[in-house]
């Protein structure tokens, strides 16, 4: 007998709980993957996340190719190419792997009945979660509002999967329906500017793998505190390899377990509590589907935000506010499709705040640009520093992206790497030139003289905006 096994953000064949499902009912798997943005409501994949779906597609079809099957390309509508197929096939079943993204799961759910009525077996599975994001409950049987007791409650509920490795040889089936190229979805730029990503990347389950054990033998050990430091490598950089998919996060929790000793236990404690900011994040999105798009906090409906403003908003985007780890971090973006967690934080502040552009706008430009872009964590992470979210940093406090840059790029070599043109500046300038504005001009001709919004006068600003909200309340 045939099965399907739909693959989705699920590339990889170890843990691999839709692809278990066909061998444990001895069928022979078809692995399918359907092309179908159109089915993603406002949130289709951005460029960059397409760039790396490509190589990840690349890399899966090369693996499945290497046990003997293969990975059968098609275009959506979804649900009339499983039921053809499935027909083509005689197929009994249909498998994947759970995915959370609102539009996605009233897709899969009308998918599912669809396939269930024509009388196929059709079946869903955890593969990206430790948690599922309805199973942990406050005592009122609530979903949960604030990371803390969320994850106070994971922490008593523990229970992960064992890992289990990829299928040594897997059957194929013999002639039709093959599908289609992969590059016929034209999930590569017209223009290749993902180019340079590739040196920082390698896509694909292996490249995940390899990123674990080099964080293992690594930055692990420091990350408490290291995972600040945006000068070093400090964090293990899994995000886009799980954002797809990629790994298992059981089987990064137990490699982590692996190395615990007295000496390593505050820092594996700490990266797990990171990953469970991810499980938070789909906590949340699951039950407040409606914050992709509207204020977490209806409160912030009536903010003052200033007017869109073009010309502020291609300076932050193209990494030409003024502000060296702004524009550091906006840089590093663009050049790697991705950013350290405390700068994203600070160029979010900056935007929310000194500028007063909505949250939104930047998340649709993280959407686009990041290789990472995931619909749970993007959202948290923008609600959250705007101020408007669930758990949110409170609106008043203001990052001030000096004392940051200060504290955590205190020798200035982040700024260095990624606004060259400042590398000249002694260290206090290079992070505020402005101070010295001839000194700045003379060494760094070409950087912007000024920040597009003043510290303290955008401070001010976004305070007084604030604290009108509240007296409006
Ligand atoms: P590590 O420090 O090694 O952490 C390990 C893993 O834990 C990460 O791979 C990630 O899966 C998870 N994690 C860590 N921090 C967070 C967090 N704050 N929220 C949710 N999960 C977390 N992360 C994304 O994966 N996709 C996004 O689109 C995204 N957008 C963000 C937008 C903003 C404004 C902010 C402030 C944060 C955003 N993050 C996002 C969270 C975080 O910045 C990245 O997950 C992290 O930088 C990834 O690097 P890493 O894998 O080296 O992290």
């Amino acid at each position: 007998a045939n099965a399907l096994v739909w693959f989705r953000n699920d590339l990889r064949l170890a843990d691999q709980p839709a692809l278990q499902a066909a061998l444990s009912a001895r069928q022979l798997p078809v692995c399918v993957y359907i092309h179908a943005p159109e089915e993603e409501g406002g949130w289709a994949p951005g460029a960059a996340s397409n760039a790396w779906r490509q190589r990840s597609l690349e890399a899966l079809d090369a693996d499945l190719r290497a046990r003997g099957s293969r990975l059968r390309i098609f275009r959506g509508p979804t649900l009339p190419v499983l039921q053809a197929l499935a027909a083509t096939l005689d197929a009994e079943a249909v498998y994947w792997t759970r995915r959370y993204e609102p539009e996605i799961e009233r897709r899969d759910t009308a998918i599912k009945r669809a396939l269930r009525e024509q009388g196929l077996h059709a079946e869903s599975f955890n593969g990206a979660l430790l948690f599922e994001p309805w199973q942990l409950s406050t005592k009122q049987d609530g979903p949960y509002r604030v990371f803390t007791p969320f994850w106070r409650t994971a922490l008593a509920d523990w229970r992960t999967h064992p890992p289990s490795d990829a299928p040594a040889a897997l059957p194929d089936l013999e002639g039709d329906p093959h599908g289609i190229p992969l590059g016929t979805l034209k999930l590569l730029p017209a223009r290749g500017w993902d180019a340079p990503f590739w040196q920082h990347w390698t896509p694909g389950e292996a490249g995940a793998q390899e990123a674990l054990e080099v964080f293992v033998d690594g930055a692990l050990r420091g990350y408490r505190d290291g995972r600040d430091r945006p000068d070093r490598v400090g964090t293990s950089r899994l995000s886009p390899h799980l954002h797809f998919g990629e790994i298992a996060p059981w089987r990064i929790v137990a490699a982590l377990e692996a190395e615990r000793r007295a000496e390593t236990g505050a820092d594996i404690d700490a990266f797990v509590r990171e990953l469970g900011w991810r499980e938070f994040a789909h906590h949340l999105l699951h039950h407040f589907p409606a914050s992709t798009d509207a204020n977490f906090n209806p409160r912030f409906d009536g903010f003052a935000w200033a007017k869109a403003d073009r010309r502020a908003l291609e300076a932050w985007r193209t990494g030409r506010t003024g502000v060296p780890i702004v524009d550091a971090g906006l840089r590093e973006l663009w050049h790697t499709g991705w950013m350290h967690n405390r700068v994203r934080m600070i160029v979010a502040s900056y935007l929310c705040k000194h500028m007063r552009q909505h949250w939104r706008e930047g998340a649709r430009w993280f959407w686009d640009t990041l290789v990472d872009a995931d619909l749970a964590s993007n959202t948290l992470g923008w609600q959250w520093v705007a101020g408007t979210g669930a758990d949110a940093a409170p609106y008043f406090r203001v990052f001030n992206p000096v004392t940051q840059a200060t504290r955590f790029d205190p020798d200035g070599r982040y700024v260095a790497r990624w606004v060259p043109e400042l590398a000249d500046l002694p260290v206090p300038l290079r992070h505020a030139p402005w101070t010295d504005p001839a000194g700045a001009r003379r060494r760094a001709p070409g950087y912007p003289a000024r920040p597009i919004a003043d510290l303290a006068a955008g401070r001010d600003a976004a305070l007084a905006a604030y604290r009108a909200l509240r007296e409006s309340a």
